[in-house]
């Protein structure tokens, strides 16, 4: 068998950034990310190909001065994976599955049918579990007690009440599991970490001459975290390589380019 792999589980979005010279045709749009996903070497055996709803689709507007961006989400009701759906996945290929916190009470049922796995197979084998906690919503906080590595964002933690990355990994620390990570980014201000050993981790950000845009920073950010723990990185490696990452890709449009330089070297090793 080849390298384990790791699996995230959510869902894609087409983004139609604004200065395009063409939309998409009609019914291109799923062809699009596809295409996208086979350039970019990104396995989609175990996509769940929906018989209702469209491709979610988002129209961005990114300001040209400082990078923020304007999403305007068009929803298209597409269903979420079901734990049914997760049935065909074959667990032993795998290291490492995330979670984007969704439909929280079927992916929950996933996350005891991968801790089922994980109690009988060998300890090296088992696969890590980590969720990310990005909207304001009730119904995701129960997540926080499923993930070994658990994601929230400022927007939830702002939300709940904390002002700083550091506050809010401190304060939502006893609700998740025991011996569990907590990370919160907090855009230029860097990114916080918290695991078993009760001390707080920081890395500051690493932003760019120019910062072109900011879309997609936070999941660049969360990749760049469970890509550097799944190559064996301690957390305060793994958050500082996570801003590093993220601050790169908010100097290029899109994801084309990001990884340039000593970075080549470190994600190809
Ligand atoms: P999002 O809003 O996409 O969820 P975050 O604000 O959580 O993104 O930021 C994720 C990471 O991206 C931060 O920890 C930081 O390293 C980097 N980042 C985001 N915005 C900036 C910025 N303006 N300057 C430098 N780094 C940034």
């Amino acid at each position: 068998m080849g390298e384990k792999r790791i699996l995230c589980v959510g869902l894609v979005c087409l983004d139609i950034i604004n200065v395009v010279e063409r939309y998409p045709e009609e019914d291109t749009d799923t062809s699009f990310i596809m295409s996208d996903f086979s350039k970019r070497n990104i396995d989609a055996s175990n996509v769940r190909w929906q018989t209702l709803g469209d491709t979610p689709c988002a129209c961005c507007l990114v300001n040209i001065s400082n990078g923020a961006r304007t999403v305007t989400l068009y929803d298209t009701n597409l269903p979420d994976v079901t734990a049914n759906d997760f049935q065909n996945v074959d667990l032993t290929q795998y290291k490492w599955m995330h979670w984007e916190g969704r439909n929280a009470d079927e992916q929950i049922k996933m996350i005891h049918k991968v801790n089922d796995y994980n109690n009988i197979c060998p300890t090296d084998q088992r696969i890590t579990i980590s969720v990310e906690i990005e909207k304001e919503r009730e119904d995701l906080y129960q997540l926080f007690q499923y993930g070994e590595l658990v994601f929230v964002s400022k927007d939830v933690a702002r939300h709940l009440g904390y002002n700083s990355s550091a506050e809010a990994v401190a304060g939502l620390y006893p609700r998740v599991k025991s011996g569990a990570y907590l990370v919160c980014a907090w855009a230029e201000q860097g990114a916080d970490a918290l695991g078993p050993d009760g001390r707080v981790l920081h890395s500051p950000s690493f932003p760019p001459e120019t910062i072109v845009d900011t879309l997609g920073a936070g999941d660049t950010f969360n990749a760049s975290v469970i890509y550097a723990l799944s190559k064996g990185q301690t957390m305060e490696e793994a958050i500082t390589f996570g801003c590093r990452i993220a601050g790169k890709k908010c100097g290029v449009q899109g994801y084309d380019g990001i990884v340039s330089g000593d970075l080549h070297s470190f994600c190809h090793e």
